[in-house]
C-alpha cells in the first residue's frame, strides 16, 4: 500500500483538466442564457427581485448581470466584461456577454476533442486581430462639417441606443433631448453635470430639459409659504451647517438650579442661531442652499428678509450647483462673504406634477443640465433613467469618437464572413477554429431574429448571401421581417461600442479557456465537504 500524500488542507475543493474547463463553459452559457432574450429591439425586459423585496425592470445587461449576483468563478468574468462595457462606453453590454459566450460554445467541441487550449487562444486572438483591422477600415467618419450634420448624427445614434429599450416608442423624443443634454456640457463631457430627476406621474412626452441645475423642494418648515419663488439675478449662499435650534434635542446635561439661568441658556442658543443667520443674511445671497437641515426659526428669519432657503439639500445636487454657478460650500457663517456666493441668472420655483422643483438656470461656470423625467410607475421610470443614461453615454462617444459602423447585425455578419474567407485560406487546426469564431459572431443577428420572432435561419442564410456578394452593411430589418441597408436605415452604432465589446468578449474567452484549475479553499469554520454537494475531481465548483 502506498502512503496517501496530503497536500491541501482538509475540505479544499479542486477540480482540473478538460472537465474542468468544459464545465467552466457550460456555467457561461448559463449567463448566457439568462440574458440573450433581451437583446435588440425586439427584446424582452427582465424582472428581478432581490432579497429585500425590490422590484428592478430591465432590459440592460450590466445592470441585470449585477443584480444576480452571480457566483460561480469563471461565470462572473462575464459579469465583470459587462460592468466594464458599461463603465467604458455604455452600451452593448448585452452583446457583449452574448458573444464571449458563443464563441466558448463555438470553440467547446474543439476542447472535448482535445485540442489544446493554447491554440483555441491563440486563434481567438488571431480572428480578433482581423476583426479590429476590419472594423477600422469600414468605420464611416462623419465630417463634421456643419453643426446640424453632426446633431442629426448623433441623434441617429441615440435613438439606435434607445431603440431596444422599454422606451422604444419616444426614442425620437428622447434622441432630441439627450443630444441637447450632451451639447450643453463643455468639452470634457462631464457625465456629473446632466442631472437625471424622476417624478411619478404624467407621461412620458412631459419629460423636460431644464438648462442649468434642477432638484427637488427638499422638506421645509413652516414660513416656506411666505418665502419669494423667483429672482432674476440671483446669489447663492451654499452651506454645511446647522440652521435649527438644537438644545432640547441633544443629550448634553446642564444642571441649574433656578429658572433664571435655564433662561440664559436657551436665550444663548437663540442668539448664536441668530448670529449665524445675521451673518448670512449680510452677505446679500437671495437663496440659501444648505446641506444640513435649516429649521422653522431659520426659514421664518429667511423669508422675513426676502430670501428663499432649502434645508437637507443632497450632496450631488450641491456640488451641482456649486460647480454651474461657482461659489464654495461654507461650513462656517463666520467667513459668508460675497465672493463665496454662487451666481446665476433666473432662480425660479415651479410645479412639476406632485413635486416643487427649484430651478437655477444661466448659470456661468460650467454648462450642465438637468433632466427631469415623467411616467407612471416607479421601476418604469428607473428603467428609463438607465435607457436614458446609455444614450448619452453613446453619444459622448460619438462626439470623442466620431466614426459609425451599422448595427442590427450588419458589421457582425461581414466580420464573420472575412473570417470565414480567411479560414480558407489557411490550412491545420487554426482553419476550423477561426471558422468556428466565425460562426460565433453570428449570434448576434441570430438572436435578433429569434428574439423579434423571425426565421434566423432563412434570414441569416439571406444575410450570408449578400455578404459574400459584397453587401456589406446588409442587417436584419427588424420591422419587415427582411434584411435590408442598414447603414441607409440609420441603424447607427458607434465604432468604438463594436470594437470595445469584441475585444473584451475575446479576452474573456481566452481567459477562461486558460484556466485550467480552480481550488477553493474551505472557508473559515465551514465543515469540510468531502463528497458532500457532488463537488470534486471535475465538478463545477
Ligand atoms: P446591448 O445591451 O448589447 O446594447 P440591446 O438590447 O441594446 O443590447 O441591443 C443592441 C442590438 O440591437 C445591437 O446589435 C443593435 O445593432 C441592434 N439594434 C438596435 N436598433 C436596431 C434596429 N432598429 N434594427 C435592427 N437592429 C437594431
Ligand atoms: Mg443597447
Amino acid at each position: 500500500m502506498q502512503p496517501q500524500i496530503v497536500l491541501l488542507k482538509e475540505g479544499t475543493d479542486t477540480s482540473q483538466g478538460k472537465p474542468q474547463l468544459v464545465s467552466n463553459i457550460n456555467a457561461c452559457q448559463m449567463i448566457v442564457d439568462a440574458v440573450r432574450t433581451t437583446l435588440g429591439p425586439r427584446g424582452m425586459d427582465k424582472l428581478i427581485v432581490n432579497a429585500q423585496g425590490k422590484a428592478t425592470i430591465s432590459n440592460d445587461g450590466a445592470t441585470i448581470m449585477k443584480l444576480l449576483e452571480i457566483i460561480h468563478p469563471a461565470a462572473k468574468t462575464l459579469v465583470d466584461i459587462a460592468k466594464s462595457q458599461d463603465a467604458e462606453v455604455g452600451d452593448g453590454t448585452t452583446s457583449v456577454v452574448l458573444l464571449a459566450g458563443e464563441f466558448l460554445k463555438q470553440v467547446k467541441p474543439f476542447v472535448e476533442e482535445g485540442v489544446h487550449a493554447r491554440i483555441i487562444i491563440k486563434a481567438i486572438r488571431k480572428s480578433l486581430q482581423l476583426c479590429m483591422d476590419k472594423i477600422n477600415e469600414m468605420a464611416v467618419r462623419i465630417e463634421k462639417q456643419s453643426k446640424e450634420e453632426q446633431r442629426t448624427l448623433l441623434e441617429k445614434c441615440a435613438a439606435t441606443a434607445m431603440s431596444s429599450k422599454l422606451i422604444h416608442q419616444q426614442k425620437d423624443f428622447f434622441a432630441r433631448i439627450v443630444v441637447d443634454a450632451v451639447l450643453s456640457l463643455d468639452e470634457l463631457l462631464p457625465l456629473n453635470m446632466i442631472g437625471i430627476k424622476k417624478v411619478t406621474g404624467g407621461s412620458l412626452e412631459e419629460s423636460q430639459l431644464v438648462s442649468g441645475v434642477a432638484f427637488k423642494k427638499t422638506f421645509s418648515y413652516a414660513g416656506f409659504e411666505m418665502a419669494p419663488k423667483s429672482y432674476a439675478p440671483c446669489k447663492i449662499a451654499l452651506l454645511n451647517i446647522e440652521l435649527e435650534l438644537k438644545a432640547e434635542r441633544d443629550n448634553a446635561e446642564v444642571r441649574v438650579d433656578n429658572v433664571r439661568e435655564y433662561q440664559k441658556i436657551v436665550d444663548a442658543e437663540w442668539q448664536i442661531l441668530y448670529n449665524k443667520l445675521a451673518k448670512i443674511v449680510e452677505s446679500g445671497a437671495n437663496v440659501v442652499l444648505s446641506k444640513l437641515a435649516i429649521g422653522d426659526v431659520a426659514t421664518q428669519y429667511f423669508a422675513d428678509r426676502d430670501i428663499f432657503c432649502a434645508g437637507r439639500v443632497p450632496e450631488e445636487d450641491l456640488k451641482r450647483t456649486m460647480k454651474a454657478c461657482g461659489g464654495a460650500v461654507m461650513t462656517t457663517a463666520n467667513d459668508i462673504k460675497a465672493d463665496v456666493l454662487g451666481l446665476c441668472e433666473t432662480f425660479k420655483e415651479v410645479q412639476v406634477g406632485g413635486e416643487r422643483f427649484n430651478l437655477f438656470q444661466g448659470c456661468p461656470n460650467a454648462k450642465t443640465s438637468t433632466l427631469i423625467l415623467r411616467g407612471g410607475a416607479e421601476q418604469f421610470l428607473e428603467e428609463t433613467e438607465r435607457s436614458l443614461h446609455d444614450a448619452i453615454m453613446i453619444v459622448r462617444r460619438t462626439i470623442k469618437h466620431d466614426s459609425v459602423v451599422a448595427g442590427g447585425g450588419a458589421i457582425e455578419m461581414e466580420l464573420s464572413r472575412l473570417l470565414r474567407d480567411y479560414s480558407r485560406t489557411i490550412a491545420g487546426k487554426e482553419q476550423l477554429l477561426i471558422a468556428a469564431i466565425a460562426k460565433g459572431l453570428e449570434i448576434i443577428p441570430r438572436q435578433l431574429c429569434d428574439n423579434a420572432g423571425f426565421d434566423a435561419t432563412n434570414i441569416l442564410n439571406k444575410l450570408r448571401q449578400k455578404h459574400s456578394l459584397g453587401g456589406q452593411w446588409y442587417g436584419v430589418d427588424i420591422t419587415k421581417e427582411d434584411i435590408s441597408d442598414n447603414f441607409e436605415q440609420c441603424v447607427w452604432e458607434p465604432s468604438i461600442i463594436k470594437i470595445n465589446a469584441l475585444t473584451a468578449a475575446a479576452e474573456a474567452a481566452c481567459m477562461i479557456l486558460s484556466v485550467d484549475e480552480t481550488i477553493k479553499s474551505p472557508k473559515a469554520g465551514e465543515a469540510p465537504m468531502a463528497g458532500g454537494m457532488g463537488r470534486g475531481m471535475g465538478r463545477p465548483m
